[in-house]
């Protein structure tokens, strides 16, 4: 893009411009203030993105440097009049780039050395890469692809590895690259012998394949040794040049280019690991913006080529991502969709009063919140999209459970809740009974015996093992009838969620005799006569597919039927959809979820903050996907991941606690001690 005076607005212009309309794009805008050296006044242009640029000065003296304020001052009367007068730099940082990875495909790639697969070109374009590169050698009259001299012996040919093969791909897609006919494909050729007879030869033997040079979406590139550019325009329309970004080329030789490439040691030494550094990032991010500028593609060579890497580049709005890894490279983008997320809207989060926390007074009531395969990066996720805040994390109480089954290193959600609810490590699948398969009184039996009533609610089908772990005793999670036929002899209040499709008229009719069953939260009352089993099918929707609010509202109605109880009472809430986020591997599934459940966080910590004596913990049976967070940005709620399994783990997951009797939540326990932690907080002996 060309440095349009039209364009050249002023500082606080671009500033407030960075943080209103650039917020989508996570850019950020720092006030750096430069050293005490003398510099002579100088300016220049920095590209920040979109039509702007930014006219940037040095410094002349330290005493010229302005507080924030002042410069707030002083770039509101901005004009070229105060050029002498205003001295300050404005960096970039993070990233400031015109691009979003999610902007990014397969497409964007470049099969560096590509001929050096096992399988040349077939690799990259099977997987969709934008651009592959081929070295050619001109050895007695055939153009033979090779690293060097000695592969040069091997006498691989660019007909037989790139010529042939792309020219199969164009009769098969009737002409195109690929079957998708946007896309395009660029052959970069790498000119590794003497530059004019070896296009020469090239120019011959493109003549036999009139389909690839007549062809509008493939594109042939001449890198490595290239003539002078003055005889660029002297070569057929067909063949392209790559540029040299840090040269300036003629107007004319510019219409014969379409990509720049450099060595990116000539703009930085970051090595992949962490962020660029920010005097390197904003060399790159000019090298970024002369490129578009000029409307060419861009390409680093000799780049770091690492998973990080590839997120920097993009964000620096690099066009081909050079890259060794097809395999890696292409998978990562692939996926990114799946493994990115940026909220469309955010929440507000409660104000704790931190009434009665970590005392130890009364505990009447417990609200234990389930967050089905909530780990540490599940939460810190959901804290990101959110830009910054989550309920949870305002819970001074902290720690952790160790969740593996009586039977195995890593559990499954039967035993990772009977822990919860009986105190005992089961084997996995069993619900509510112990490793001989022998039923074990749960916490809602024990309460009920103080005059404690029980409520469960999920945001899963009602038989699925969390919620069944809390009433019913069965050695096989998934025989749902007689886990809900076991319903007939739980003291719980009610059930909410969704529909079990193994719930037929029979099983209906019986537990009717003691529930009143609905479809829908809005027909239950707070009348203390009654048992409720609500089978809502919204309940079993994520959030993604329109759950909206359920959890929320089943939370106060919840709430509004048990708080008629002065004995007190014991609340389940699970978060069942986290966990298949995590099967799926999908980040957004995941941060949704874990955002719905947090806003039912924050109304369960204002409900205890109501009236002093309520407990609420927050948990996981344990943890799935194995994700990590691996790119994200507070400002804009975007978060990336990698997961490392499509399956349970076994690190240890996070314990919140807030109210009365949080306190003993603190420390690094066995999944069991939540069961007697509960009973301590409530002063019930098992
Ligand atoms: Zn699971």
């Amino acid at each position: 893009m060309e440095a349009d005076p039209n364009s050249v607005v002023c500082a606080r212009f671009i500033y407030e411009n960075v943080f209103i309309s650039c917020k989508p794009i996570h850019m950020q805008v720092i006030i750096n203030q430069v050293t005490s050296k003398q510099h002579a006044a100088h300016k220049e242009m920095i590209y920040c993105g979109g039509r702007h640029w930014l006219r940037v000065y040095k410094v002349s003296s330290r005493s010229t440097i302005p507080t924030q304020q002042q410069l707030f001052k002083q770039t509101t009367k901005f004009s070229d009049s105060m050029n002498k007068l205003v001295s300050f730099l404005l960096f970039f940082i993070g990233s400031a780039a015109i691009a979003q990875p999610l902007a990014y495909t397969v497409a964007n790639l470049h099969a560096h050395n590509d001929y050096e697969k096992p399988f040349p070109f077939w690799q990259a374009y099977n997987r969709g890469f934008g651009s592959i590169e081929a070295d050619i050698f001109l050895q007695e009259g055939r153009l033979i692809i090779a690293h060097d001299t000695v592969q040069v012996k091997l006498g691989r040919t660019l007909d037989s590895f790139y010529l042939k093969p792309l020219q199969v791909c164009l009769q098969k897609n009737n002409g195109y690259p690929y079957s998708d006919k946007n896309q395009s494909l660029q052959l970069l050729i790498d000119i590794k012998t003497d530059a004019v007879p070896t296009i020469a030869a090239l120019l011959e033997k493109l003549q036999l394949y009139p389909a690839i040079i007549h062809c509008p979406a493939v594109k042939i590139v001449i890198t490595g040794n290239r003539p002078p550019e003055t005889a660029f325009a002297g070569y057929p329309p067909f063949i392209f040049f790559d540029g040299e970004l840090y040269l300036d080329y003629s107007e004319q030789a510019l219409q014969r280019i379409v990509m720049l490439s450099d060595d990116f040691k000539r703009y930085s030494v970051w090595n992949g690991k962490g962020i660029i550094p920010q005097n390197e990032r904003m060399v790159l991010n000019k090298a970024v913006a002369k490129a578009g500028g000029l409307h060419k593609k861009l390409r680093f060579w000799n780049a770091p080529d690492v998973l990080n890497a590839w997120y920097q580049f993009m964000k620096l709005g690099v066009d081909y991502i050079n890259t060794d890894h097809v395999e890696g490279a292409a998978t990562f983008l692939k996926q990114l969709p799946d493994r990115s997320y940026t909220a469309s809207s955010v929440y507000n989060t409660y104000v704790p009063l931190y009434k009665n926390d970590g005392k130890a007074a009364r505990v009447k009531n417990v609200i234990l919140l389930i967050g089905d395969g909530t780990g540490l990066a599940q939460w810190y996720a959901g804290y990101t999209a959110n830009k910054g805040a989550l309920n949870v994390f305002k819970m001074r109480y902290t720690g952790l459970s160790k969740t593996s089954s009586y039977d195995s290193y890593i559990t499954d959600s039967a035993p990772g809740s009977t822990a919860f609810s009986s105190g005992e490590k089961t084997n996995n699948r069993s619900v509510g009974v112990d490793h001989t398969g022998k039923a074990m009184t749960l916490l809602p039996d024990i309460l009920v015996k103080k005059g404690i009533s029980t409520g469960i609610i999920t945001s899963g089908d009602i038989s699925d093992a969390t919620p069944a772990d809390f009433y019913a005793h069965q050695a096989e999670r998934t025989n749902s009838e007689a886990v809900l036929n076991d319903l007939l002899q739980s003291p719980i209040r009610f059930l909410m969620g969704e529909p079990s499709p193994k719930a037929n008229a029979a099983l209906l009719q019986k537990l009717a005799t003691q529930f009143s069953i609905v479809s829908n939260l809005d027909s239950v009352t707070p009348d203390p006569a009654r048992k409720w089993l609500v089978t809502e099918k919204k309940a079993g929707l994520s959030m993604l597919q329109g759950r909206g609010d359920w959890a929320q509202k089943a939370f106060a109605k919840a709430t509004a039927i048990l708080s008629q109880n002065k004995n007190g009472f014991f609340l389940v809430l699970e978060g069942a959809q986290i966990d298949h986020g995590g099967h799926e591997n999908k980040l957004p599934y995941v941060v949704t979820e874990v955002m719905d459940f947090d806003q039912t966080i924050g109304k369960a910590m204002a409900f205890a903050d109501s009236n002093g004596e309520t407990l609420v913990i927050v948990t996981a049976d344990h943890e799935t996907g194995g994700l990590t967070l691996t790119d994200g940005d507070y400002a804009s709620g975007y978060t990336s991941g990698q997961f490392s399994t499509d399956d349970h783990t076994a690190i240890p997951v996070p314990v919140f606690a807030y109210g009365p009797g949080a306190q003993l939540f603190s420390g690094v326990y066995e999944n069991t001690e939540i069961f007697n932690k509960i009973l301590a907080a409530l002063g019930i002996k098992k």
